[in-house]
């Protein structure tokens, strides 16, 4: 998996993505990341890459030539034309779903706008799709790049060292994770539930996903109409 960041700031997406699992990840080659600086295809002198927008209004806007040609710059390397996502508050909101989709694709681009915003016409010829990431707006597309590929990233095979880990989390099936607890069995008056000491694995699976149901309905209701569940859960459900 090799995600190519298009960015005004290249230097922030390698600080950011360079520590623990996903820093791993890259220096274990699992996957690669390259952070093509754009200002680098500014064919202007003074290496200006914005301007004033038409029409007017606020602010400036990302032109879109030296934006095509750092495009250009990874598809002649790659010799194909990956899937371009165009960080953008105006996109659908991202979510495990979308992570888990992307996480199948061999190359991605990512291209990160800053100011207000990249000339349309660029991203008409370039971008396949619009993500945000959540209802809110940032100063740039950097942060909003590396939650994705954080997220993205960590569905590849092999990055998390326990390839369980990302098979039973929150959102998997439309649910929440259950409580996690850790040693000691006793923290400051507080206990373990006694089920999660008894080493009845059955017993063990049930409660995690009661607690899966009961947390979903007290924190994202939204997401339990879309949830799979038994008929029994469905009962345990409507008893709560
Ligand atoms: N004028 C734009 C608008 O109203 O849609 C907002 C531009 S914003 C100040 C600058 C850049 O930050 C955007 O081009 C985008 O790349 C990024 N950005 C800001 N908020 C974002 C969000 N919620 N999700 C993804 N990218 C975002």
């Amino acid at each position: 998996m090799n995600y190519h960041v298009l960015t005004l700031f290249p230097q922030m997406i390698i600080d950011g993505l360079s520590t623990s699992i996903i820093g791993r990840a890259i220096e274990n080659k699992l996957i690669s990341l390259e952070a093509i600086d754009i200002r680098a295809f500014s064919t202007n002198k003074h290496k200006k890459v914005d301007d004033y927008p038409y029409g007017g209004g606020a602010g400036m806007v990302m032109q879109a030539e030296p934006v095509y040609l750092a495009y250009q710059h990874v598809t002649d390397k790659i010799g194909k034309k990956p899937r371009v996502v165009f960080l953008t508050p105006q996109g659908k909101v991202f979510n495990q779903e979308i992570a888990q989709d992307l996480a199948r694709e061999e190359d991605l681009v990512f291209l990160c706008g800053h100011y207000e915003g990249i000339d349309e016409r660029v991203l008409e010829e370039i971008v396949t799709d619009h993500i945000s990431i959540g209802d809110y707006v940032l100063t740039g597309g950097e942060l909003p790049a590396m939650v994705m590929i954080d997220a993205i990233a960590r569905l590849v095979p092999g990055v998390l060292n326990n390839e369980v880990s990302a098979e039973f989390e929150s959102f998997q099936d439309n649910l929440l994770e259950y409580p996690q607890y850790s040693r000691p069995v006793e923290w400051r008056g507080k206990k373990v539930p006694d089920v999660l000491l008894s080493g009845h694995h059955g017993n063990v699976d049930k409660w995690r996903r009661e607690q899966s149901i009961l947390r979903t309905k007290q924190r994202r209701p939204d997401l339990l109409e879309k949830a799979k569940l038994s008929k029994k859960e469905i009962d345990y459900l409507k008893d709560l």
